[in-house]
């Protein structure tokens, strides 16, 4: 079965990126974020991982809660360089116990000045043997399940093991790292080939960028689904955020139309309008499904799905 559900709120596939919060005044809000986001009925919420793993209690507390408080399937990211063998399987495991089977697997990327190289980054050196990793360690915690057979008290069939669905990243516009153009194709195809069900595209600002990408990858050999992350940017300091992280090109009309725009409300017009065009045009083309960056706030992601025509307008969402 794919973690991509089959809608019946939305009119495609939509799922939700949200990160663990850094007080327990925002806990409480993310929790009433989550609870309206689930309320479209997602195929998945992810809960993003700190770098080198320094949000990785929050991020499970986050996940228990979503898979606690909700109908939603719960989806960690987990990243593994710097890690030994060792402990990624623990963490790996540590997840698993909690219940967790949905994971995106990441490299991650070590913390400024720390070495890189098998010495400095750990055991683990790419997503693709991070994917390999959880789902052998999947298998040693549950070889196989049991189904209770109807009628025969104390029997039971034994059946094949639900694998975990492991996610990955992918770049459309490349990895601001990579080496040669094609590198960020070939590590997909790896984390294709290590088990990877899914990939979710890193946040891109023309359609073309994924369109095109997704094309390369096809021809190359991806087959898994590919889901557009879209982010709705609303405000001239988190383009710039964006854009020095990512590495991507200044978007110029978007960065005009939120330059110009004189109040907070506006400029959050400008961010859904761009994303939902975005959502339009990847649809269009014939993307699987739409995930969106939430940065623990519904009402901007839910009002881009609306604008979209992915959800029905509410008072909230105009
Ligand atoms: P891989 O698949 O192993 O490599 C991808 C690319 O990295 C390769 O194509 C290669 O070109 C390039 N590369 C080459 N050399 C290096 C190098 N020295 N260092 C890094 N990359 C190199 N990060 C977090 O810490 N926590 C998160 O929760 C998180 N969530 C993410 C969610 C999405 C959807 C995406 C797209 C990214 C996320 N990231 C997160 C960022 C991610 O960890 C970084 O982009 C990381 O640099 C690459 O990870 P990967 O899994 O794609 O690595």
């Amino acid at each position: 079965m794919s973690i991509i559900q089959t809608p019946s709120v939305t009119t495609v596939p939509v799922s939700f990126e949200v990160y663990p919060p850094r007080s327990d005044a925002s806990d409480a809000a993310l929790h009433r974020t989550i609870a309206r986001l689930a309320e479209v009925e997602p195929s998945f919420i992810s809960v993003t991982y700190g770098a080198g793993g320094s949000t990785a209690g929050r991020s499970l507390e986050v996940l228990r809660h979503i898979r606690r408080e909700t109908r939603v399937e719960p989806l960690a990211h987990l990243t593994c360089v710097g890690n030994s063998y060792r402990e990624a399987t623990a963490l790996i495991r540590e997840f698993l116990d909690a219940g967790i089977r949905s994971f995106l697997a990441l490299r991650g990327d070590a913390p400024q000045g720390a070495p890189e190289g098998p010495d400095g980054a750990g055991d683990l050196e790419s997503a693709a043997q991070l994917v390999q990793l959880i789902d052998r360690v999947q298998a040693e915690c549950s070889p196989y399940t049991e189904e209770p057979i109807p009628g025969v008290p104390g029997a039971a069939r034994v059946e094949r093991r639900r694998h975990v669905d492991i996610a990955v990243a992918a770049f459309p516009n490349g990895h601001p790292r990579s080496r040669y153009p094609a590198e960020h194709i070939d590590a997909l195809l790896a984390k294709q080939a290590a088990g990877a069900t899914l990939a979710i595209t890193q946040l891109f600002f023309h359609a073309d960028d994924y369109l095109a990408f997704v094309s390369r990858a096809r021809a190359a050999g991806v087959v898994i689904p590919i889901l557009p992350g879209i982010m709705p940017i609303t405000s001239p300091s988190r383009l710039t955020r964006i854009v020095e992280l990512t590495g991507q090109p200044v978007p110029g009309a978007l960065a005009v139309d939120l330059d110009v725009e004189p109040t907070a409300e506006g400029r959050r017009e400008v961010g859904v309008r761009y994303a939902a065009e975005l959502c339009r045009a990847v649809l269009e083309g014939g993307a699987p499904g739409i995930h969106l960056y939430a940065f623990n706030h519904h009402r901007t992601v839910l009002a881009t799905l609306a604008e979209a025509g992915v959800i029905t307008p509410t008072e909230e969402t105009s």
